[in-house]
């Protein structure tokens, strides 16, 4: 155990200083022999893998869960899978894909663990078919600061199942999760991708497809009647080959940012030509293909630290989501108030999420259409445009993603989960993040 600042989220904003460490194994450890002190608070930390502050703990204790790195079942049959909370989508990947099977949900990094994934109930390109991760959780184990542990699935104790299942870490400790695979019968992925010249083309475009995976690209630095062209991407496992498993560890990390970019390295003017860039290149290329499954699910993780792009003061990813219905209005008002600023952002991400409902009290995926915008930290006139997106949002009863956030107002938070009083009663009186005070103002 040790203080330590060295914990960061994604976004490496805001800087933040823990007052204690914990990375012994749970099962070595209780509670009250050493994690809680007085009326100190902690959280657990899966790989950091959040961008803004809900994985951390300012002047409080850190529970580091990378210890918990067992499998505990694998049945090759049924595909299910039970491991303890630490364990990482990467590692997982390197273990089931070689048997047949894949992750029910993946989000655009597999550097999570199974803890965090739950925790945040994240999402893949696949909602729109499947829900979320929390959709797919059969069981779990819950540690809570009295030391007292709760099997929660479905049936027993489905409020403290539907409670930390997008719960943020608040409920206590997850030591080990248990969720149903997806059978494969090749690890590559049939891809397509088809260029949109407009916003309006991308709604026409992904209206009728029902492929399984889906997600689009935007340019956010085009205008006028070229507003919101971008790239839409598709793909589903591939079915036309026999089996050909790679028994190599997936984790095949190319390239590293090595040092902080200055902050100067990443303005308007760098930002845009990357979009008119990307476009281009992609505009052209062939229309469908055949990938292995890292670079399609994973584009970015073969640069390892590319969050130091962005220079020291970090960035902001902004995640929201809008109801089908108005929902194509807002999303067209949120790309010109980006265009209008000149703020373009420098990864953009659009998909419409399915009508499965989430499991979680707390899940953020819902129906609707959800944008993803990254911007450098540029202080005070950042944060006032991120407000600004906001009002856009919540006119049309819109939510944030938490797992994005570092910055949303306590009003923006109680509007986006309408059952945040209910979720209170099951928060652990000794856990607490930095996220959870900023929006509780607590
Ligand atoms: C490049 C990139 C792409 C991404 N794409 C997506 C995406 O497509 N979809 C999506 O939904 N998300 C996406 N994310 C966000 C990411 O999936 C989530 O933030 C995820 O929860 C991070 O997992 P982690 O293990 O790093 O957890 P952390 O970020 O360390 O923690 C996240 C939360 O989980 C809690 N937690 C972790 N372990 C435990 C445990 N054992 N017990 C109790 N609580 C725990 C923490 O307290 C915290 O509240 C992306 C992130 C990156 C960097």
């Amino acid at each position: 155990m040790n203080g330590s600042n060295k914990y960061n989220s994604w976004g490496r904003y805001p800087n933040v200083c823990h007052t204690k460490v914990v990375t012994l194994p749970w099962c070595h450890t209780d509670f009250n022999s050493g994690i809680i002190e007085d009326e100190s608070t902690c959280l657990v930390y899966g790989q950091g893998r959040s961008y803004g502050d809900s994985c951390l703990n300012e002047r409080g204790t850190l529970i580091d869960s990378s210890c918990l790195n067992h499998i505990q079942l694998f049945d090759k049959e049924k595909g299910i899978l039970r491991c303890e909370a630490g364990v990482t989508f990467d590692d997982l990947l390197s273990i089931i894909v070689p048997h047949g099977w894949f992750l029910p949900v993946t989000p655009g990094t597999r550097y999570v663990t199974v803890g965090g994934a739950l925790a945040n109930d994240v999402h893949g390109k696949n909602h729109h078919l499947v829900g979320s991760f929390g959709n797919h959780v059969t069981a779990f184990e819950l540690k809570r600061s009295d030391d007292k542990t709760y099997l929660c699935s479905e049936k027993e104790n489905p409020d403290y199942f539907k409670a930390t299942i997008g719960g943020l870490g608040l409920t206590g400790l997850i030591t080990w999760v248990e969720f149903k695979l997806k059978r494969i019968i090749n690890s590559s992925i049939s891809t397509q991708q088809k260029s949109f010249a407009s916003i309006e083309q991308f709604f026409e475009l992904e209206n009728v497809d029902e492929r399984e995976y889906t997600v689009a690209w935007i340019d956010t630095s085009s205008r006028g009647n070229k507003l919101g062209r971008g790239i839409y991407f598709t793909g589903e496992h591939a079915k036309e080959h026999p089996v050909s498993y790679s028994r190599k560890k997936t984790t095949n990390r190319s390239l590293n940012m090595p040092i902080n970019l200055p902050n100067v390295t990443l303005n308007t003017f760098t930002i845009k030509a990357f979009n008119n860039l990307y476009f281009y290149s992609h505009q052209n290329k062939k229309e469908h293909s055949l990938s292995h499954y890292a670079p399609f699910f994973y584009p970015l993780d073969n640069i390892s630290n590319w969050n130091r792009m962005y220079g020291k003061r970090g960035f902001f990813q902004y995640q929201c989501v809008v109801p089908i219905q108005d929902g194509k209005d807002v999303i067209v008002e949120l790309l010109k108030l980006v265009s209008d600023r000149g703020m373009a952002s420098f990864l953009s991400v659009l998909k419409r999420f399915g009508d499965i409902p989430s499991v979680g009290m707390m899940s953020f995926p819902r129906a609707g259409y959800t944008l993803a915008l990254d911007f450098p930290n540029k202080g005070k006139r950042t944060l006032q445009f991120l407000t600004e997106l906001d009002k856009l949002v919540q006119s049309v009863n819109g939510a944030i993603y938490p797992a994005k956030d570092a910055r949303m107002s306590p009003e923006m938070f109680n509007q986006s989960f309408p059952l945040l009083e209910e979720f209170k009663q099951y928060v652990d009186p000794h856990f607490s993040s930095s996220f959870w005070r900023r929006v509780t103002s607590s």
